[in-house]
């Protein structure tokens, strides 16, 4: 039985549903969002919300010039090789999105951003900027959203603080004196009950979408897609909601945006075999987009493709959890392989990447991997996180007897220190260049990046990967359109956000490569929607 009909419905409620159904509301299209957990926003509401969105208004009114084209010679430039064959025709399609999405966004919803100051990661490489390409969300205030306020997925990050105000602080090293600093700012904003980061994001944008009439419907779980018995095209959503299965109708096209598969751990371990220290995203996160997808014969594509970045240990929902932190981006601090050797500069933050470096077997090469530091590692923070993960860090009074407790070759791992040390009383990473990048130097914010690892106690924690998102899932073409293995479209399904076979992947070519890019696909798929002539709803 139809339940409801709808024009469009997104399934999800994080950046890439939130923008579609945005997009969808606006011109006019009877739209409802489903979320099958009690929280609004997903893994976007936890994060950042730093978005690398090319060629924007912010970027030009700043002076810094910049165009699609640009933006399409950066992406096929820093691209793996071998992608541009499938990939071109979204890169291209992003480019000439990512600055009209940013722009209806804010023509439309409360949601304002700004600059921040992350140049491209591949700053020298053919159409890279050093400025203007990054933004991120100023704060809002969560009453804004009325009744939902108290329903927003809340973060493992603090989001009082801008994330500009982030990354040009040093909260985890100097906690007291940032909070000092920021103090008119973070009063005002307790009062206010204001939030930057993926809060702003998400109150923003679903303010946004209630204003224009968009229908929320929380704890509602899609679970199959319906379709039309004799074309095959998808005509609504499945959902169980208060223990009972109904079915909406969508009359112009369905999108999947139910963010990653991490939590499907199965296909977690098919996928991304060997060690995994934590997962970062929203527990609802275990790729119901791609079943729901598959049972009607729509293809996947770079399912070993995932946001991986380094991890504090935390607590959400009672449970362990990773919280991002820059914590390889210390001057007295390395990152080493299984062999007690050194296989990147621990300053590149696409270093995920490097981590999870595969050999022919499909094992990763690198792992375990270990980071290694001594006495004055980030201090004070360290001790405040290593409580949540007891077995987290591992110390020892020499660099040999460290080697032991975490069975890494000694001899290896006292000589990679040794020369490293060496390296640093030369002030020059012969091996691997760290703070040598247009990007590195940006980051390490005019403080030194090497300095000698010689204080007792030495220190080890695991360095595996930290998932925030994978990047694999649903084939689509520059329309957002789910495809099958033939390439044919399935007419009426759109998928975008953590869902969809990211163009991108893992490597990381601007400081938040995953939610800009997010956006412009759910704003790609409701312009994909617009432009057909299925009928709207009765
Ligand atoms: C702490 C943290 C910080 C981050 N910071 C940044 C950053 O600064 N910049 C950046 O680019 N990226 C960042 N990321 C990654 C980024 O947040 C994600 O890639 C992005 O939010 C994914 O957006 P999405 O819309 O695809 O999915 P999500 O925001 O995860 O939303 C998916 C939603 O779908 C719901 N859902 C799942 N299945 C169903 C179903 N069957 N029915 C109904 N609903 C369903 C889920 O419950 C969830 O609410 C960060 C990640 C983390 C964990």
């Amino acid at each position: 039985m139809t339940a409801a009909q709808f024009d469009f419905i997104a399934v999800g409620s994080g950046a890439a549903a939130l923008v579609a159904a945005l997009t969808a509301s606006v011109a006019g299209l009877k739209t409802a969002i489903i979320e099958k957990t009690d929280k609004i926003g997903g893994t976007s509401a936890m994060s950042g919300a730093a978005s690398w969105l090319p060629a924007n208004h912010h970027g030009r009114a700043a002076g810094h010039d910049d165009t699609p084209e640009e933006a399409l010679a950066y992406l096929r430039a820093t691209a793996p090789e071998g992608w541009r064959e499938t990939e071109d025709a979204l890169w291209e399609s992003f480019a000439r999105n990512a600055g009209p999405m940013l722009a209806f966004v804010e023509g439309h919803t409360p949601l304002r951003f700004a600059l921040t100051s992350e140049p491209d990661v591949y700053a020298e490489a053919p159409g890279a900027k050093t400025a203007g390409r990054m933004v991120a969300p100023m704060p809002l205030s969560r009453r804004l959203l009325g009744r939902y306020a108290k329903a927003l997925r809340i973060s493992t990050l603090p989001h009082i603080l801008t994330y500009q105000e982030m990354i040009e602080n040093d909260l985890y090293r100097k906690p007291v004196r940032t909070t000092l600093r920021f103090a008119p700012q973070l009063i005002s904003r307790l009062i206010g009950s204001e939030r930057a980061k993926g809060t702003a994001l998400t109150v923003g944008l679903l303010r946004g979408c209630l204003d224009h009439g968009c229908q929320l419907m929380l704890e509602t779980r899609a679970v199959a897609l319906a379709q039309d018995p004799a074309q095959g095209g998808v005509t609504g959503v499945i959902v169980e909601r208060g223990g009972r299965r109904e079915t909406l109708g969508a009359a112009r096209g369905v999108l999947l945006a139910t963010g990653g598969f991490e939590w499907d751990r199965e296909r977690l371990r098919q996928h991304f075999p060997g060690p995994i220290d934590r997962l970062g995203s929203s527990p609802g996160n275990a790729g119901d987009a791609l079943r729901m997808a598959e049972q009607i014969g729509a293809a996947l594509a770079h399912m070993d493709q995932a946001l991986i970045y380094p991890c504090l240990p935390t607590r959400y929902g009672g449970e362990l959890h990773g919280m991002p932190a820059p914590i390889h981006m210390e001057p007295n601090a390395i990152v080493v392989d299984r062999h007690g050797k050194r296989f990147v500069s621990e300053y590149a933050i696409d270093l995920g990447e490097a981590l999870d470096r595969r050999g022919a077997d499909g094992e990763p090469t690198h792992l375990p991997a270990w980071l290694i530091s001594d006495r004055s590692f980030l201090r004070p923070a360290l001790r405040w996180y290593a409580r949540y993960d007891p077995d987290w860090l591992v110390r020892a009074p020499t660099v040999a007897a460290l080697a032991e407790r975490i069975a890494v070759p000694r001899g290896a791992l006292t000589a990679t220190v040794e020369r490293f040390n060496g390296m640093c009383a030369a002030g020059r990473d012969e091996d691997f260049h760290r703070g040598e990048t247009i990007f590195q130097k940006a980051k390490a914010k005019k403080r030194p990046m090497l300095s000698p690892i010689q204080k007792a106690p030495f220190v080890a924690m695991p360095f595996n990967r930290c998932i925030l998102t994978t990047k694999g899932g649903l084939r689509t073409n520059a329309e957002a359109q789910v495809l099958r293995a033939d390439g044919s479209v399935i007419a009426g399904l759109y998928c975008a956000g953590a869902a969809m076979a990211n163009p991108i992947g893992t490597r990381a070519i601007g400081a938040g490569t995953t939610i800009g890019p997010n956006m412009t696909w759910g704003y790609i798929c409701a312009q994909s929607i617009l432009r057909t002539n299925r009928p709207p709803a009765g």
